[in-house]
């Protein structure tokens, strides 16, 4: 756990215990704090015994600060009453980032990278610690990828703490100094928690405005948005790219990944080597990775082989299995347009499993990327919107649930062709989450494959 001797004998109030909230509760009680924590459930709040205590009737002026979770809205689609209140009262609102913050003067000398983007934080995150790793250092990944950043445990000298962070959880934190920030993309996405695309930059931004001099911000130079933000930053900039040359960054050009951070094109491998990293989109979270990894002074090579054994991350284009040639690809994770469109251009022939609910306003956006679609089979409340946006360019059938998707999918398949689950939509009409989707898609395929060896 981390620890922060600076909130010791400070009345801290901690609203929402899910994940980061609980860890937050621990952190701060064994840094000597006062904690007073809430939750709207009375499940959540029996977790934390004596500490419980109503915020919206406790008096503000004995706290110091409130760390929010990251789900509490700070401004969209409207403030929640406890922002309002510690507003008024003149408290600072926190997120476990703050508190990670004021803990680094007590920890061994270390760096932190901090990730963000509309797509690719998890993969990058991952791949980074595994290069890490692999390059023998010592290295923690925590924030929005899973474990709560306070419940990570201290690393000792030289280590890399390596967070993912979501627009809402910058948007909460007041003092975080990443060494290396990185932003792989932006694209339209949440803007109900941010108004409008430029709130949701603008919560973005706040990672790279509050970044020291001299430290390094990575960023993508593949959307207008993104290549708007880099400019006028106080960090140093390398420029990433996965479809054109950057002076000065890391990109990937014909196949492969191409160094310029020294003005030398050094070709550094060959991208298509890669078996877990398959198509542009993950050669932008390469060419970060590797940023990153350079800033840090690891070598070229060592690197390189880091990515080729990098196993993957469960429901992101993840191979299932293959039956009688055909491949079964799990990309739950693409909860939006952007995302599914990248998973529909890595592969040749597809039959597409796609639907949920909703969060872009049309699919419009995906007719440029039909062209391997051979048949959709479309699920839940999204079915309607698709067949409109996208009947057009491709046969399509209704499908009740994930069973009878892959069912149909698999009888209409032909070596060669991949049966690929890539949503662009939500999980939450018929699953808890994009897990739980990717659990189901996993288990009727691997009860084909079974049947199969019968
Ligand atoms: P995040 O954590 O930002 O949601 P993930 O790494 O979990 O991102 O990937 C989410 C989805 O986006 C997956 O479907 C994946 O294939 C796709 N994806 C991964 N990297 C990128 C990228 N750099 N650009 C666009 N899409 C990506």
């Amino acid at each position: 756990m981390i620890t922060a001797s600076a909130y010791k004998g400070k009345t801290v109030g901690v609203f929402g215990l899910a994940r980061t909230g609980i860890a937050a509760v621990q952190a701060l009680e064994a840094s000597g704090a006062n904690v007073l924590a809430w939750d709207d459930t009375i499940e959540r709040r029996g977790q934390v015994g004596s500490m419980a205590k109503d915020l919206y009737r406790a008096d503000f002026e004995e706290i110091s600060a409130l760390l929010l979770a990251p789900g509490v809205p700070l401004t969209h689609p409207k403030p929640h009453a406890l922002v309002e209140k510690a507003v008024d009262a003149g408290v600072p609102l926190i997120s476990d980032f703050d508190v990670f913050q004021a803990a680094r003067a007590d920890l061994p000398a270390h760096k932190v990278a901090a990730i963000t983007g509309t797509n690719g934080k998890s993969t990058t995150t991952a791949l980074i610690g595994h290069m890490l790793e692999h390059c023998g250092m010592p290295v923690a990944i925590g924030g929005n990828i899973g474990k709560g950043v306070l419940s990570l445990d201290s690393l000792p000298e030289g280590g890399v703490y390596v967070f993912e962070m979501s627009s809402f959880q910058i948007e909460l934190t007041r003092d975080f100094k990443a060494d290396i920030a990185i932003l792989l993309n932006l694209t339209p996405d949440h803007l109900d928690r941010h108004g409008d695309m430029a709130g949701y930059v603008a919560a973005k931004k706040r990672l790279f405005e509050m970044q020291a001099k001299d430290t390094t911000a990575i960023i993508g130079m593949d959307d207008e948005s993104s290549k708007a933000l880099a400019q006028g930053l106080e960090a140093d900039v390398t420029p990433i790219s996965a479809d054109k040359a950057v002076q000065g960054g890391v990109y990937a050009a014909d196949g492969w990944l191409i160094d310029d951070l020294e003005g030398k094109q050094a070709q550094v491998g060959n991208l298509m080597e890669l078996p877990t990293l398959r198509g542009a989109h993950n050669w932008q979270n390469v060419a970060a990775a590797y940023a990153a990894g350079r800033s840090l002074g690891l070598a070229a090579s060592a690197m390189f082989e880091a990515f080729k054994c990098f196993p993957g991350l469960a429901h992101r284009q993840e191979l299932v299995a293959e039956i009688d040639g055909v491949r079964f690809v799990n990309d739950s994770k693409a909860t939006n347009v952007d995302a599914a469109s990248r998973a529909l251009g890595s592969f040749r022939s597809i039959l597409w499993i796609a639907g949920g609910r909703p969060k872009d306003k049309s699919f419009a956006g995906l007719v440029p990327h039909m062209s391997a679609v051979k048949k959709m089979y479309l699920l839940g409340e999204a079915a309607d919107a698709m067949v409109h946006d996208l009947g057009e360019v491709a046969p399509y059938v209704d499908c009740r649930d994930m069973k009878e998707a892959i069912t149909l999918a698999a009888n209409d398949a032909k070596p060669g062709d991949v049966v690929l689950l890539s949503p662009a939509c939500t999980a939450f009409d018929q699953f808890t989450d994009f897990e739980a989707r990717g659990e189901a898609f996993r288990t009727v395929v691997l009860e084909l494959q079974e049947g199969e060896r019968v």
